[in-house]
């Protein structure tokens, strides 16, 4: 085991991947699913989360990343595309000190536009009917 502390099940986006959890999905199939931040940091902000449990980087199989970055970059194609950004910053944060606050793998993928700055990681809920316009964009872009 890479990484020291036990995968927890109970984690919020375990519970959105056993459908016990409302989310904005953009994309689902046996690999990954994606949906949108609560808490965006630019409008479009995506999470992708592989099905394969794991807490982070470290502790997630060798064999899966081929798949998983697949589809991540599968998402980032839809979010650019859908969101109409002119690029995208692909985040990973690994560990409560790196800034991981969800423990179960995920890649954020943010929109950006040139000269306009990220809100702060994790800050202020966006309101539910923003976010459902946005996935709807982005569902469209596939
Ligand atoms: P981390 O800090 O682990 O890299 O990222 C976790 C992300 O999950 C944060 O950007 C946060 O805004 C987002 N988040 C936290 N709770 C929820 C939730 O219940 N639903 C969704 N869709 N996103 C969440």
């Amino acid at each position: 085991m890479l990484n020291s502390e036990p995968y927890q099940p109970d984690n919020i986006f375990a519970k959105i991947l056993r459908g016990e959890l409302p989310a904005h999905k953009v994309f689902e199939d046996d690999v990954a699913v994606a949906f949108l931040d609560i808490m965006p940091q630019s409008p479009g902000h995506t999470l992708v989360v592989p099905k394969l449990a794991s807490r982070g980087l470290l502790d997630f199989p060798a064999d899966g990343w081929g798949p998983f970055m697949g589809r991540v970059q599968l998402v980032a194609a839809a979010v650019k595309k859908g969101m109409d950004a002119e690029g995208l910053s692909v985040r990973q944060f690994e560990g409560a000190a790196g800034g991981q606050t969800v423990f179960h793998l995920h890649f954020h993928v943010l929109p950006r536009w040139e000269g306009v700055a990220l809100r702060r990681h994790a800050d202020s809920v966006e309101k539910p009917d923003v976010l459902k316009a946005h996935a709807a964009k982005i569902r469209a872009a596939f």
